[in-house]
């Protein structure tokens, strides 16, 4: 590879990790700075002590809210980003998600563009990631071109047993579409894999499933270690220099095409940062909406408990349902999704609860089923990422509680309904930014938002934003798989107008 790449991406998580997977047979020299280092294969990847009480991956971070309180969110950075940890849930919005839909605090607006319009991607993305699911088993469900490649992960008899419960009940539970090879996870360890890092251990994430595509090609580069930390642009708006750091020195690129993908957090700051004088306000930011409308779902733990009941199962995660997706139930606004969490054990539970003797925490989580309960959260312009010299600022406005509230009432009195008498319930908050999306939002007007709908900033016509930072709305399904599907549709893009232009 030549000096000078023709293309920089910019972090190799979801985003990143596929866009250059999509890009790679152009023959394009693309190399991918990625601040991080590969996740080795250790057996602490799978110690929940290790992960859950000592925070053994966490990095060591300080975000500040706007009064200045710090708090150490839990955003990592490592080759293949937030994935290496994800519960691997790969889900498409539903058709719905694409349009306006009123909830009862607020309206979450239409995308840009229709279901439709990301559905061939969508079918590719769950190709590359090799999800495993089953088609018509929710009501909810969009179209689907192309069917799962691979069976729902099976699921353990005292999940069975739930999901039964519950459809007794008139719900209508569905497999979770996973990226896992549960064969190869549990050969490594019985263990859940929702929360643990992922050496190349069965999950499919960005490292395993999109950047190991990429690399397999010659003209792909990946360059660990190497943080960004500014973008140059000219007076006209082309990036001309990538700047980054690397072993203590400071070096800059001058690509034709620059990808940014360091997440919807870092890709905000780094534009936030990047500001000069023909751009004070940032990169990409004539709209002044960078760093603003950031969502983080609304969601709960929803952990239900019966002396009656074992859980018998390593890694419960195999099924969801969306009764109160599209309404209430009684035709009230939406509520949002219900999935089930990794199994909670003792060991993890000490996590958040430390003064209760683990043992204790084992005997009650061995008669629990845990749930994750998921509301929208809508775009608010005052919800903000922002820079305050070398602080990251997160000002997160919440909207929507109260609906979510509603789910978890719900869910509830569900599980009482079916046996579970204590149902404990507790909300994530910001240090649990699994979710982050929509800082540098797409849209069809300049004015309201920094990128067009292929992701290309209005103001920089070679950059583009490829990571949950473009995501208009954050509906209530797991983002990864529409990050992957829409950075599908942009390589595609750029193959098409910009490498043949
Ligand atoms: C515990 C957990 C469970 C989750 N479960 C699910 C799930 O089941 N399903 C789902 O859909 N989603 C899940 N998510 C969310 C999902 O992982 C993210 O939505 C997704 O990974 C976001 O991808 P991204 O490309 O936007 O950014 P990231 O994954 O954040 O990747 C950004 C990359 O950029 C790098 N980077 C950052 N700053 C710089 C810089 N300045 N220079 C160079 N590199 C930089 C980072 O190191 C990282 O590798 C989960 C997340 C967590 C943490």
């Amino acid at each position: 590879m030549s000096k000078t790449p023709d293309i920089v991406i910019i972090g190799s998580g979801i985003g990143g990790a596929t866009v250059a997977a999509g890009l790679a047979a152009t023959g394009a020299e693309i190399l991918i700075l990625e601040a991080g280092e590969r996740i080795a294969d250790h057996p602490v990847n799978r110690d929940q002590r290790a992960i859950f009480q000592r925070g053994h991956f966490r990095p060591k971070e300080t975000w500040y809210e706007a009064d200045g309180t710090g708090f150490n969110p839990g955003n990592y950075y490592n080759v293949g980003g937030n994935s290496k940890f994800f519960g691997a849930v790969l889900s498409r919005y539903r058709r719905e998600d694409f349009e306006e839909i009123q909830h009862r605090e607020g309206v979450s607006p239409a995308w840009p563009f229709p279901y439709e319009e990301l559905e061939p991607w969508y079918g590719r993305a769950e190709q590359m990631y090799r999800v495993r699911g089953a088609l018509g088993e929710d009501p909810t469900e969009p179209v689907h071109s192309t069917s799962y490649d691979y069976p729902p992960v099976p699921e353990e008899p005292s999940i069975a047993d739930i999901r039964s419960r519950l459809k007794r009940k008139g719900l209508h539970p569905f497999s979770l579409p996973l990226g896992v090879d549960i064969d190869r996870w549990l050969a490594k360890a019985r263990t859940p894999w929702d929360a643990h890092p992922n050496s190349d251990d069965g999950k499919m994430d960005a490292e395993t499933a999109a950047l190991s595509l990429a690399l397999a090609y010659d003209n792909v580069r990946l360059q660990t270690g190497s943080p960004v930390i500014k973008l140059e642009a000219e007076a006209g708006g082309r990036i001309s220099g990538v700047t980054y750091r690397q072993n203590g020195e400071v070096r800059t690129l001058r690509p034709k095409l620059v990808i940014l993908s360091a997440g919807a957090v870092q890709s905000a700051v780094l534009l936030l940062r990047s500001a000069n004088g023909n751009f004070p306000r940032g990169l990409a930011n004539a709209s002044d909406q960078v760093g603003r409308n950031f969502m983080n779902h609304n969601s709960s733990a929803v952990i239900g408990v019966s002396p009656k009941y074992r859980n018998t199962s390593i890694y419960q995660k195999t099924f969801a349902f969306n009764d109160f997706y599209l309404s209430d139930g009684n035709g009230g606004p939406p509520l949002g999704n219900v999935q089930l969490l990794g199994r909670i054990s003792g060991k993890v539970l000490k996590g958040s609860m430390p003064r209760v003797p683990e043992w204790l925490l084992d005997r009650i989580t061995g008669h629990a089923i845990d749930f994750y309960a998921m509301s929208e959260d809508i775009p608010n312009p005052e919800s903000r990422v922002m820079v305050d010299g070398e602080r990251i600022v997160l000002k997160w406005h919440r909207t929507n509680w109260d609906a979510h509230l509603s789910l978890v009432a719900k869910l509830k009195g569900i599980l009482k309904s079916i046996g579970f008498p204590i149902v404990l319930s507790r909300p994530f908050d910001k240090r649990t930014p699994s979710h982050q999306c929509g800082t540098v939002r797409i849209g069809s007007d300049p004015a309201s938002a920094p990128l067009d709908t292929f992701c290309r900033a209005y103001d920089h016509p070679n950059l583009f934003v490829v990571d949950a930072s473009f995501l208009p709305t954050s509906a209530a399904v797991n983002p990864a798989l529409t990050v992957a599907s829409q950075a599908l549709r942009v390589a595609d893009h750029i193959a098409a107008k910009e490498l043949k232009a």
